[in-house]
């Protein structure tokens, strides 16, 4: 089959054929039909995160955002069958350690994430192998197509999962959301449809057009602009500033102006991954977060056990995760639109369509 795979860092993947996959025991095999293209694909192929020991190695298919019909599953899988329509979060749980056992699966202990782990080649391919097929693999409603599931991608869940459970977000909250590529439009999609004021802050204003489509409240073009100036605007466009400030890019500049855009006893949630420039490590002003109370989380994903109330919030048509995509691909694609990245060339979401 059809498959992109990296076979250095920072050049391009290769498209090239390899083995079908065959399913675990525990696991099932899903043919793709849509798969996202994503900042975090960026990350992995530029050969990110050796920081945290979270370094993709040569071989790697990438690709962690799919969607798509069940075509094989092993013996001792129960809940899913062949001819499934499902989608696949990238953080891949056992569904039975602690942490998978207590609704926490998107931090399993023993997890993988799709597309990022040689034991998880990824769904830049014809087909990908799902571990744990019964836990991590989740039926899609009728009528929502592959495409708009695999633009729910990431970003989505990982936006709502950041904004509910992690910066517990209530209806008339401000939010303001630093970086509006992929994940951040889906948070000021999600936060709007929770019922938040928002305001959306990036340095290209097709970006901040398409935050504003997608229900931000006001926006704040950081382009050139100190951190201070920034934050000023965002404080005063929020009476005072952010109940929750969202860092969806993960450069030291979006992480700090986020902390700076808080009210007292605000959240400040980091979504977005650090790059070359802070390797992990951001300096924050400690003293006012100590003075004014201000919390600052972490998110990664979502527990797939929570995918239900995602996909309530898009059959009740509060969410349009299709609204964010801008553009169909094709496998054969995938490399130069990874390389569109570098540039941060690329607005709202891309997914590749098709694999042949
Ligand atoms: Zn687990
Ligand atoms: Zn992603």
């Amino acid at each position: 089959m059809r498959a992109a795979v990296l076979r250095e860092h920072g050049e391009p993947l290769e498209i090239t054929d390899v083995d079908r996959p065959d399913p675990e025991p525990h696991g099932a095999v899903v043919a793709v039909e849509a798969c996202g293209v994503c900042r975090s694909d960026w990350h992995a192929w530029q050969g990110h995160g050796e920081w945290v020991g979270d370094r993709v190695r040569d071989g790697q298919i990438l690709g962690h955002e799919p969607a798509g019909r069940v075509v094989a599953v092993g013996d001792r899988v129960e809940r899913v069958a062949e001819g499934d329509r499902v989608a696949v979060p990238f953080n891949l749980g056992d569904g039975s350690c602690p942490q998978c056992l207590s609704g926490h699966g998107n931090v399993c202990e023993d997890g993988l994430a799709l597309g990022f782990q040689q034991d998880a080649q990824g769904a830049f391919a014809e087909e990908v192998h799902v571990p744990h097929a019964d836990y991590n693999a989740m039926a899609l409603p009728d009528g929502v197509s592959a495409r708009d599931m695999a633009a729910l991608g990431c970003r989505f869940m990982t936006a709502f999962h950041a904004l509910t459970a992690r910066g517990r977000v209530g209806a008339g909250d401000w939010v303001a959301v630093h970086g509006c590529g992929g994940v951040g439009l889906s948070t000021v999609h999600i936060a709007d449809a929770l019922g938040a004021r928002v305001v959306a802050v990036d340095i290209h204003d097709a970006a901040l057009d398409l935050a504003t489509d997608l229900g931000a409240d006001a926006v704040v073009n950081a382009g050139g602009r100190d951190g201070r100036a920034v934050t000023g605007d965002v404080r005063s466009e929020t009476d005072g500033g952010a109940h929750v400030s969202v860092d969806a890019l993960g450069i030291a500049e979006t992480c700090r102006n986020s902390v700076f855009s808080l009210r007292r006893r605000g959240t400040h949630v980091q979504v977005g991954l650090t790059t070359d420039e802070e390797r992990g490590e951001v300096s924050l002003p400690v003293e006012r977060m100590v003075m004014m109370e201000a919390d600052f989380v972490g998110a990664r994903g979502m527990p797939p056990t929570r995918y239900d109330e995602l996909l309530r919030l898009l059959e009740s048509d509060s969410i349009e995760p299709g609204l964010l995509v801008r553009r169909e691909v094709s496998l054969a694609d995938v490399p130069e639109r990874l390389a569109a990245m570098t540039d941060y060339e690329t607005t709202g979401v891309e997914v590749v369509t098709e694999f042949a």
